[in-house]
């Protein structure tokens, strides 16, 4: 069944302070938080464009919910709750700092149907928390998720890499630690840096350098995958591609591109057809195409952004690829035989090149 959030931005709503990489107003494209009375006309304005199958949840992003004054969130959470009783919505998530949360506020959070808490974490290393200025340490926010999973919400961790002070070892151990507290999902935001932002005048003042597009894309697809192989739903990689952050003059530099997510899932996609090229457990036939099979809905992910990955491919192999899609339920797996020995097929799923082939 397909996923639908229904957003509701709160711009900055509850935020103790301004975050150096953060505008929430380029992020979302939106300027005014909505009070409680408009949520009804929000929701069924989005709601009339879901398909009636869908699962649904509200979700409300872009401040700290769990901040904000009790009065307000108990008005935003009752407002929607007429789709829950009707059935029309699952359930409600919120997204929030983790030095914002304790047990009596997850308390009132769950008598209103609210089931997922997404905490924007950026970092489990204490040196990027600091150098980022983001006012928690590593094991406030380690605790922060503990406590929601224990309360019975479902945990989403958002992380932030490339921020000051970060490297590959920290991205590395975030990455473990975050495996280590077990959440059901994460996205995954390579740093972008927004004008009028802390960190864009850290960048002029040449205080901080941000991850180019190439790095992060490394960077998000290693993440990526060590989460897939645990099982740990990669829920998005990169901002959203909101009209506002097109506008010209809005982006300052660091790892934004209006299709990371895709850049990222080719990359792994690309990693695997190596890995099965060297696991194929049949001699290849010099001179026979090789046929290389995948779900079609998977077709450009195997070929890659202005066929990157297949140009990349093609000097590795002795013939010609041949790429053919097939409609299949489930994703993510390769299939490599030869033109003429089709007979020799060899499959290669995501979860055994992640298992068995890759480190
Ligand atoms: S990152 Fe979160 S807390 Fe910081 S300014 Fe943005 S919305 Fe507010």
């Amino acid at each position: 069944m397909r996923h639908y959030n229904i957003p509701i931005f709160i711009p900055h709503l509850a935020c103790p302070f301004r975050c150096i990489f953060c505008d929430q107003k380029i992020i979302s494209a939106q300027k005014k938080v909505p009070t409680p009375d408009d949520l009804q006309q929000i929701v069924a304005r989005v709601l009339s464009t879901i398909p009636p199958s869908a699962e649904v949840e509200i979700a409300f992003f872009g401040g700290n919910f769990t901040a904000i004054d009790k009065e307000r969130q108990g008005l935003y959470l009752k407002a929607v709750q007429p789709y829950l009783q009707r059935g029309q919505v699952k359930g409600i998530r919120v997204s929030t700092r983790p030095d914002c949360l304790d047990p009596s506020e997850l308390a009132f959070l769950a008598s209103y149907g609210v089931q997922v808490i997404e905490l924007g974490i950026q970092s489990f290393c204490d040196e990027v928390l600091t150098a980022s200025q983001r006012g928690y340490t590593a094991e406030k926010a380690a605790a922060a998720c503990q406590l929601v999973k224990k309360s019975g919400f479902k945990l989403g961790i958002q992380l932030m890499p490339g921020l000051p002070g970060d490297n590959r070892e920290r991205i590395s151990a975030t990455t473990e630690r975050t495996i280590e507290l077990k959440p059901d999902m994460v996205r995954i935001y390579p740093t972008v840096v927004l004008a009028g932002t802390e960190l864009a005048e850290m960048m002029a003042r040449g205080e901080y350098q941000p991850l180019t597009v190439e790095e992060a894309v490394e960077i998000s697809a290693d993440m990526f995958m060590r989460f897939q192989r645990q099982g740990i739903d990669v829920i998005r990689v990169g901002l959203h591609n909101g009209e506002d952050l097109q506008d010209e003059g809005n982006i300052k530099g660091g790892a934004y591109h209006p299709a990371l997510g895709e850049l990222v899932e080719q990359a792994v996609f690309y990693r695997q057809t190596l890995a099965l090229l060297k696991s194929y457990p049949y001699s290849l036939v010099e001179g026979r195409p090789l046929l290389f099979t995948v779900n079609k809905k998977d077709i450009s992910k195997f070929v890659g952004y202005r066929k990157r990955n297949l140009k990349a491919l093609q000097p590795l192999l002795a013939a010609q690829a041949v790429i053919k899609g097939v409609e299949a339920t489930e994703g993510d797996w390769i299939a490599l035989s030869q033109e003429g020995y089709e007979d020799r097929s060899y499959v290669l799923s995501r979860q055994d090149f992640l298992n068995r082939y890759w480190q």
